[in-house]
């Protein structure tokens, strides 16, 4: 299994882009075998470069995660990466996972800090815990075997009350602590995402791969959802097709393939060094997304 800092580096040198998908760990032994058997087979035939297994979102279980991070590296012989958030968890709890993720082969980490539970909007760590993600790159540096990943956001953090700036340096801290590639927050205005890749280079003079959250749409109540989660903007545009269309999902999904299409073909021309694609566990609008991008 690679380090997804040797893949940037590789991907550069040969001048394309770095492909990469995320997964969720699924709630049902059922849904487990769509992913591993279906899903991810489905996918492989777009040769990813890497993908990533969230940890804890949208009330999935942690547990899961390193297991279907190994399954996938050991099935399907894909680099896997996982993802840690400091919810829950004292730093004794984070080394535990970081010992099991080291035996069980793991070289990547999307270091996080997480989302406070729902109800509350305070994040608060645990006694022993961390506040923020950049202890979390620390510490995961400290072992020296990870390539370490983290987030952010063309939008500002949607917890940032000084605003998106604010946010963007906090990003700093996260590169000085070790991180080495920055995957973003799903947008649908790419404006958003060159603010934000500009300042970073511009402003804070960082320089690693940013690399795009792309979703493709599945349904009108499922990207309202999101988005407000997130704090991610609808544009115009797409509101009002979306108000349209409304649950022809059927429908909606083709215009998330056509929307995602034209979004990545923009990105790639702007030299962004890889797509990273929320593809919910489904493969088709994915799959659609990169052949018509001739990838
Ligand atoms: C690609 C991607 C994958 C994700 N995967 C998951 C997942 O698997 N599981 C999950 O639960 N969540 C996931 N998330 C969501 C993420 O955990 C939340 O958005 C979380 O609220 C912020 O995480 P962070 O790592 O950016 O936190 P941080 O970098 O710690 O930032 C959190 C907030 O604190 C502020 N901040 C940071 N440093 C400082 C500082 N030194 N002083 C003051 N303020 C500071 C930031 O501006 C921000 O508002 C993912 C997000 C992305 C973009």
């Amino acid at each position: 299994m690679d380090y997804i800092g040797d893949i940037h580096r590789r991907a550069e040198q040969a001048k394309r882009p770095v492909i990469s998908i995320e997964f969720f760990p699924p709630k049902t032994e059922k849904g487990d075998a769509s992913l591993l058997n279906k899903t991810i087979p489905n996918l492989m035939g777009l040769k990813p470069d890497y993908c990533s297994v969230t940890y804890g979102a949208g009330g999935s279980t942690q547990g899961k995660t390193l297991k279907i991070v190994r399954e996938i590296q050991e099935t399907h012989g894909l680099t896997a990466m996982s993802h840690l958030t400091c919810v829950d968890s004292t730093v004794d709890d984070l080394r535990a996972y970081l010992d099991q993720a080291c035996d069980a082969g793991i070289k990547n980490i999307l270091a996080l800090r997480g989302d406070p539970p729902s109800g509350t909007s305070e994040f608060t760590a645990v006694e022993g815990g961390f506040t923020y993600s950049y202890q979390l790159v620390e510490l995961i540096r400290s072992y020296g075997s990870f390539s370490i990943g983290v987030a952010g956001f063309p939008e500002g953090h949607i917890a940032c009350r000084g605003g998106k700036h604010i946010d963007w340096q906090h990003l700093k801290s996260k590169v000085d602590a070790g991180a080495d590639f920055v995957l973003t927050q799903l947008f649908f205005n790419n404006d958003d995402f060159f603010e934000f890749r500009d300042y970073i280079a511009n402003e804070l003079h960082l320089d690693l791969p940013i690399c795009p959250g792309i979703l493709p749409i599945l349904s009108t109540a499922q990207i309202r959802r999101f988005t407000e989660l997130c704090g991610a903007s609808i544009p115009q545009d797409m509101a009002a097709k979306l108000e349209v269309l409304k649950d022809d999902d059927e429908a909606v999904m083709e215009y998330g393939i056509d929307y995602a299409t034209q979004q990545c073909r923009a990105l790639l021309e702007a030299g962004v060094p890889g797509l990273h694609f929320y593809c919910l566990n489904k493969s088709y609008s994915t799959t659609r997304v990169v052949k018509n991008l001739g990838l």
